[in-house]
């Protein structure tokens, strides 16, 4: 099966459980999400127009939003001739959820590695079991999409995003009728806010939570 890859590139994993775990990131293109504050907009389309050669998405980045289909095997020919090294691979997007990924992250786990989703769980997550899957639950976006009970459960972690006490409340409402107690949850200060890494904190410390930093904005990094 082939995914619309919209770049290709290793570094560090800024946030969440992984952090500081070297991986390579896998951005799919497409997403009807909607956040107003998306940092990754260029993946949102996946026009006919934009489409590119497999070469091109591996040698450049993607801010430019085009793509070209890939394969697991096309992408792990590319890991090599790149010279990569990590064995940690995280399929970001747009939103990776809108495509079955079962296939690609068998291949990739069968070829020894890690893998690691992000998704906003509003789609249903196909994958291997073995996927370590990070929710980052979006709530009343533009796109009008639900967040999923079914992606909720099937998450190993929920990490979510809070500037105020609405977002804890938000997440609470969420987890309701969820197990939570084989999951990491991770609050996540919004745009590295004093006010709301000081809410971020007291409330994972009292929750028995876990705080995740977007280490690589501090380090300016991708
Ligand atoms: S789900 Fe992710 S990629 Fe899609 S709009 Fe929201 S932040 Fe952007």
């Amino acid at each position: 099966m082939k995914y619309p890859v919209n770049e290709v590139f290793e570094t560090i994993q800024g946030e969440g459980t992984f952090t500081g775990v070297p991986a390579i990131f896998v951005r799919l293109q497409g997403c009807p999400v909607g956040c107003a504050w998306c940092d990754t907009k260029q993946t949102w389309d996946v026009l006919e127009a934009n489409k590119v050669s497999q070469q091109q998405v591996i040698a450049v980045d993607g801010t430019i939003g085009r793509w070209a289909n890939h394969d697991a095997s096309s992408l792990l020919a590319a890991f090599t001739e790149k010279g990569f090294t990590a064995k940690h691979i995280v399929i970001t997007g747009g939103e990776p959820c809108l495509y079955d990924l079962s296939e690609l992250t068998s291949q990739l786990i069968e070829a020894g590695n890690s893998v690691q989703i992000e998704t906003s769980g509003t789609f249903e997550i196909h994958c291997h079991e073995q996927v370590w899957v990070t929710v980052s639950p979006k709530v009343n976006m533009k796109g009008g999409y639900k967040v999923l009970t079914t992606a909720l459960v099937r998450a190993n972690e929920i990490k979510h995003p809070i500037a105020t006490q609405n977002h804890i409340d938000e997440l609470d409402e969420l987890l309701t009728d969820i197990d939570v107690t084989n999951k990491t949850i991770c609050l996540q200060p919004i745009s590295q806010k004093p006010r709301a890494t000081e809410l971020a904190m007291k409330t994972c410390i009292s929750r028995n939570w876990r705080l995740s930093i977007q280490t690589h904005k501090y380090l300016d990094i991708d």
